[in-house]
C-alpha cells in the first residue's frame, strides 16, 4: 500500500473539476475531489507541486498520520486552498483502505446508522407563480425538503435564481470565461419581499414539507435577526447564512431574536471556525462538505464537537462538489448519528461522461451504494475531452456601486 504516483486531473464536463488520482505501489486507485470553485487551479498546483512529492513512498494505510503531516507540516495552516487539497488527499486515501477491506466506506466508519441520507433540492422562480412551479417540479422529482429563492422585485439576477430554460433549477451561477457577472444587490427590498413568499409557499403546500433558505451572507446583525423573527412563522427547518461568515458574535443577536433553526458554514474549512458557533449554541446545522473542510478525517472531528451540543450536519452539496466530494459526503452521512440533511443539486449531464457514481435518489434520499470504496470512477480518457476553462462566481454591487457581500 505504499504510494507510487499521485496525479491531478482538471476537466470541465459542463463545469470546472479538480480530481485527485493515488496509485499504489500494488496498482490500486483512490480518488479524492480538490475542486475550489472560481480558484481551482490555485489547488491543482498545490497538490501537484507541494504536496505530491511529499506522498512519494508513503504507506498509503496511514491516513491519520498523513492528515497531520500535511496540516502542521505546511506551516501555514487552513485556509481554502491547503484544507481542499488535504481533503482530496485524505478522501483518497479512505477510498483506497475501503477498497482494500472490500467494504463500502461507510462500513470502515462505523456502519450505516440510517437506510438513505435525507436531501433537499433548489426551488426558485423570478416570481412567485415561477417559484410554485419549480416545487410542483421537484416534488414530482422525489424530493422530500427543498430550499426556496424567489427574485425580489426591482433587482434583476441575483443569487439563486434559475437560468430561463431549466424548472429544476441547476443552478450555476459561475461564468464561463471572462470576467465575474455583477449583479445588483438591496436588503432593504429583500427583507420586504421575502416573508410573503414564506407565507405564498406555506399556504400552497401546507405545514409539513420542510423549507429552507439562503441568505447567502448578505444582511447585517440587526437586518438578520430581523429576518429570522418574520420567517419563525413560516416555520423553516433553516435559515442558512444570514450573516457574513466572519463575525460569529453577530449570530448570538439572531438568536436572542428568534428561534428560526440556523445553518452555517459552507466557506468554513476547520474545527477551529465553529469552535464559537457550536460551543455557545448558535447555530443549529454545520454547513461543510467533506472536500472543503479536510476530508472525512476533517469534518468528522466537527461533527463530532458538534454532536455533543445537538448540532447536526447540513452538507454543502452544490454542482462544484463532483461526484467524488458527494460520495465522500454521503458515506460520512450515513455513518454518522447526529446527519441532520444534505443539499443535493443534479450535475451536469456531462459529469456523467466522466465521473460514474453508485449512488441513488429514493424517498427524498440519497444512498452511496455498496461497492468496495466511494463507490465512483473517473474515465480519464473522457476527461481529457472536457478542458479547462477559467469562470468566475458573480460579485456584488449596491445601486450606489459599492461592493457588497455575494
Ligand atoms: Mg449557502
Amino acid at each position: 500500500m505504499l504510494i507510487k504516483a499521485v496525479d491531478v486531473i482538471v476537466t470541465r464536463p459542463g463545469r470546472n473539476f479538480v480530481t485527485l488520482k493515488i496509485t499504489t505501489e500494488d496498482g490500486l486507485v483512490g480518488w479524492g475531489d480538490a475542486t475550489l470553485n472560481g480558484r481551482e487551479l490555485a489547488v491543482a498546483a498545490y497538490l501537484s507541486e507541494h504536496v505530491a512529492p511529499m506522498l512519494a513512498g508513503i504507506d498509503a494505510h496511514r491516513i491519520e498520520d498523513t492528515w497531520q503531516l500535511l496540516y502542521r507540516g505546511a506551516y501555514w495552516r487552513r485556509g481554502p486552498v491547503t484544507m481542499a487539497a488535504i481533503a482530496a488527499v485524505d478522501v483518497a486515501l479512505w477510498d483506497l483502505k475501503a477498497k482494500v477491506a472490500g467494504l463500502p466506506l461507510y462500513q470502515l466508519l462505523g456502519g450505516a446508522s440510517r437506510d438513505r441520507c435525507l436531501v433537499y433540492g433548489h426551488a426558485n422562480g423570478r416570481d412567485t407563480e415561477e417559484l410554485l412551479d419549480s416545487v410542483r417540479a421537484h416534488l414530482e422529482l422525489g424530493y422530500r425538503a427543498i430550499r426556496i429563492q424567489s427574485g425580489v422585485p426591482g433587482l434583476g439576477s441575483i443569487y439563486g435564481l434559475p437560468p430561463a430554460d431549466d424548472r429544476l433549477g441547476r443552478y450555476e451561477p459561475t461564468s464561463a470565461g471572462g470576467l465575474p457577472a455583477v449583479e445588483t444587490w438591496d436588503s432593504p427590498a429583500y427583507l420586504r419581499h421575502i416573508p410573503g413568499v414564506f407565507e405564498t409557499v406555506r399556504n400552497e403546500f401546507g405545514p409539513e414539507l420542510p423549507l429552507l433558505h439562503d441568505a447567502h451572507h448578505r444582511l447585517t446583525p440587526i437586518q438578520a435577526a430581523r429576518l429570522a423573527k418574520a420567517l419563525e412563522p413560516y416555520d423553516l427547518f433553516w435559515l442558512e447564512d444570514v450573516t457574513p461568515a466572519e463575525n460569529q458574535e453577530a449570530l448570538r443577536l439572531v438568536r436572542a431574536a428568534s428561534t428560526t433553526p440556523l445553518a452555517i458554514g459552507e466557506v468554513f474549512n476547520s474545527i477551529v471556525d465553529y469552535q464559537l458557533l457550536i460551543r455557545e449554541q448558535l447555530i443549529d446545522y454545520v454547513r461543510s462538505p467533506v472536500p472543503h473542510a479536510g476530508g472525512i478525517t476533517g469534518l468528522r472531528r466537527v461533527l463530532d464537537y458538534a454532536a455533543m451540543y445537538q448540532v447536526k450536519s447540513g452538507m454543502h452539496g452544490p454542482v462544484d462538489v463532483s461526484p467524488v466530494g458527494l460520495a465522500a459526503s454521503l458515506h460520512l452521512g450515513l455513518a454518522i448519528h447526529n446527519f441532520g440533511i444534505m443539499e443535493y443539486m443534479r450535475h451536469h449531464p456531462l459529469a456523467g461522461e466522466v465521473f460514474r457514481s453508485t449512488h441513488t435518489f429514493d424517498d427524498g434520499g440519497l444512498h452511496p451504494g455498496d461497492e468496495p470504496g466511494l463507490g465512483v470512477d473517473v474515465d480519464e480518457e473522457a476527461a481529457a475531452a472536457f478542458p479547462f476553462q477559467p469562470g468566475y462566481l458573480p460579485v456584488n454591487r449596491l445601486a450606489d456601486g459599492t461592493v457588497h457581500d455575494w
